[in-house]
């Protein structure tokens, strides 16, 4: 059985784990982000002792962002204009390739986490779906058509803009760049700073959850009528709380008030927007699953040509 390596790369911790699927996982660790150098080094030197013991076939990265997905730029697989300290234009999957000599793929922390639900998780035989995460931020990735989401860049769903009653709520919305784009409305830091408390400390009847679920919900028909995905996949800390789901069951249909004549998004709503499967393991599986993809010639690596 073909064995890969899958890295969750995250601004915070890095998990780095060797397996076949999500019941054969064989060796797995994790520590925290800091310099690239520092990073990366224990993360190769895991997979090395890994591949020293048995081979590894090929190497999966899923990479907070923005980064490079296009296997045809010079940069591909280089985190690009991050903010976060010391890791602006580092070669992430070019390091590891390097060191280790295995083709590496790589992609948004959102689509690998996509990339995990479709193999093994909540969106399993589909090939055009939407994954969503709501929480610190909102990120969106998913497939098309059997292929990770890319174009111009990549996917940055957080970002859309939705209508804002400024009446029913004054709340400015708190994305550097836009104010009120849906991030800006209906994140963790958003709902926290409009009712002045954490999100988990709001009773499951306060306002603010038909708000967020109001939110949350013209996302996701912009991005129903733009993508027409099979499902959408919404996880993140922030759906964690129990009354945000049905809420946005009953508001999306609401929202496309008929239009859609499809029961998926009607009377099956409940079986087409859904809880991740894989929960807080999507990305590092989702890795591992990366690299099964490249392995299989399906997805793009550094140090192989598509
Ligand atoms: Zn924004």
């Amino acid at each position: 059985m073909s064995l890969y390596g899958g890295i969750e790369g995250g601004g915070t911790k890095f998990v780095c784990a060797v397996g076949t699927a999500p019941d054969d996982v064989r060796a797995e660790v994790r520590f925290n982000t800091t310099t690239p150098e520092e990073t990366l080094g224990r993360a190769i030197a895991f997979f090395r002792e890994q591949h020293a013991q048995e081979p590894l076939n090929a190497i999966g990265i899923a990479c907070f962002g923005p980064i490079d997905p296009h296997p045809t730029s010079p940069t591909f697989g280089h985190v690009t204009t991050t903010p976060k300290p010391g890791w602006a234009h580092t070669d992430v999957a070019g390091a590891v390739h390097q060191a280790l000599g295995l083709p590496v793929g790589m992609d948004t922390d959102v689509n690998v986490a996509a990339l995990g639900e479709q193999r093994w998780g909540a969106a399993q035989g589909l090939d055009t779906f939407i994954y969503l995460t709501v929480g610190t931020g909102i990120g969106g990735g998913g497939m098309a058509n059997g292929e990770l989401l890319h174009g111009l860049m990549h996917p940055e769903m957080g970002h859309l803009r939705v209508p804002h009653d400024w009446l029913a709520d004054p709340y400015p919305g708190c994305c550097p760049y836009h104010g009120d784009c849906l991030e800006g409305l209906a994140c963790g830091p958003a709902i926290e700073e409009r009712w002045q408390t954490r999100g988990e400390h709001l009773p499951p009847d306060h306002p603010a959850w038909p708000l967020e679920a109001h939110y949350l919900a013209l996302g996701l028909v912009n991005a129903i009528l733009l993508f027409s995905p099979q499902r959408i996949v919404i996880g993140g800390g922030v759906m964690s709380q129990a009354q945000l789901l049905p809420r946005i069951h009953v508001e999306v249909p609401k929202l496309l008030n008929g239009y859609l004549q499809a029961s998926a998004v009607n009377e099956e709503i409940s079986d087409y927007i859904v809880p991740p499967a894989l929960d807080a393991r999507a990305g590092v599986l989702g890795a591992i699953a990366l690299a099964e993809r490249v392995h299989q010639g399906r997805s793009p690596a550094v140090g192989m040509c598509r």
